[in-house]
């Protein structure tokens, strides 16, 4: 006998959600040689998951004869995420479908050493402008700092006054009944990149105001213990001897960031004497072919090289995939990172590895955090709960949502 209910082999509707999510259209024959359940059990999930508005008939080969097609597709279009990249000296927000592509998006600036309700009122007001009366599922929150993913908030943030412990979820909490998901900006990057590189292990670097890593491996974020995994821009850069330590502005002498950020070039060309504020005057300055721009940006590639080429060694990524406004310089940076990658690490490590920039830009940030965003709400719980018509998770702020 077949179950009615329940679980068979221990699958779950979502898990026949997530086969929607990762390969589009799906045939009821398609699902049933996938996953192995019965017909009367997929016919079960199928109905949920089309009772509840998630998939939807799709168009398919089999529609000969006047014969409705049995193939369907996630319904993208069925409610909205809202998600926020939050940087240094700005952010992006966008309105995403469920399966995360960013169908409307802004870009403001905001310090975000102005505190989190001067940076979050600014982004709410965002939210508001990219929301056109679609219903919202979920936000997405990323963060240029440290995140305690499972509280929601930022831990000891180097440049973020004011953010320390900050409850970011509860914030949101009284304008939208809806799951908040907090996550560190560059983790959001590359969740984003590895499911558009269709890699497992990949590592993504943010170059703007400082250096950020994420890494994804075995198709999970590597947070560590505390939520500091792949920090690179603080261990200690790889300059010649001669060179003096730079002060770091995490307080330490000698980091990566000292040398190879967007900050640190900013300081070394205002010392040059030019009129540099932003990473963006450091791009174009480079672009317009400025020597001592050109040289700095050179130098910083390949310190930054130097620190990816250690994480390449002890990880062994298939893609390192490179984003952010100071990325804008191309091939300036690049070659000096690609230059010390190849020289530095293993043979075996680099043999099949992929080490290129970001072909979703400045949007990479926000789509990955639609999809943490959806992966959440599509967890075996809260997908229960939306079948049973409980549109938000349990209690929008709390359990549900540190769980994680
Ligand atoms: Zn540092």
């Amino acid at each position: 006998m077949e179950p009615m209910t329940g679980t068979e082999g221990g699958s779950h509707v979502s898990d026949v959600l997530s086969l929607f999510r990762d390969r589009g259209m799906l045939s009821r024959t398609e699902i049933i040689q996938i996953t192995g359940l019965s017909r009367s059990t997929v016919n079960q999930r199928l109905a949920a998951l089309l009772a509840g508005g998630l998939i939807i008939p799709a168009g398919g080969a089999e529609s000969t004869g006047g014969r409705p097609s049995n193939r369907f597709a996630l319904n993208r279009h069925r409610a909205i995420l809202l998600a926020a990249d939050i940087g240094a000296s700005g952010f992006t927000v966008a309105a995403c479908d469920l399966a995360g592509t960013a169908l409307r998006h802004v870009t403001r600036s905001v310090n975000v050493w102005e505190g989190p309700e001067r940076v979050l009122t600014d982004v709410q007001k965002a939210f508001s402008e990219i929301q056109h009366g679609e219903e919202v599922w979920g936000i997405g929150v990323g963060v240029p700092g440290r995140v305690e993913f499972g509280a929601g908030r930022v831990v000891n943030p180097p440049i973020m006054t004011g953010w320390d412990r900050f409850d970011i979820p509860q914030w949101f909490a009284d304008s939208y009944d809806v799951a908040v998901l907090v996550e560190n900006d560059a983790n959001a990057r590359a969740v984003a990149e590895s499911r558009l590189h269709n890699s497992r292990n990949l590592i993504s670097l943010k170059l703007g105001t400082g250096v950020g890593s994420g890494l994804v491996f075995n198709g999970q974020i590597i947070r560590g213990n505390d939520g500091g995994a792949g920090d690179i821009g603080h261990t200690r850069a790889a300059v010649p001897l001669d060179t003096p330590e730079l002060q770091c502005r995490c307080g330490n002498l000698g980091c990566v960031e000292a040398y190879a950020s967007g900050w640190a070039l900013i300081r070394d060309l205002q010392s040059s004497g030019l009129p540099v504020t932003g990473v963006a005057d450091v791009v174009d300055l480079v672009n317009r072919g400025n020597s001592d721009a050109v040289r700095l940006v050179r130098q910083a590639g390949r310190v930054l090289g130097e620190a990816v080429a250690d994480l390449v060694s002890i990880l062994n990524p298939e893609v390192v995939v490179i984003s952010g406004r100071l990325a804008e310089c191309e091939e300036t940076l690049l070659n000096g990172v690609r230059e010390r990658v190849y020289l530095r690490a293993l043979p075996l490590a680099t043999r099949n590895l992929s080490l290129t920039t970001s072909e979703l830009g400045e949007l990479a940030g926000v789509v990955g955090l639609a999809l943490i965003t959806a992966d959440h709400i599509f967890e075996p719980d809260a997908l229960d709960r939306r079948l049973d018509g409980e549109p938000h998770d349990a209690d929008a702020s709390g359990k549900a949502v540190r769980e994680g």
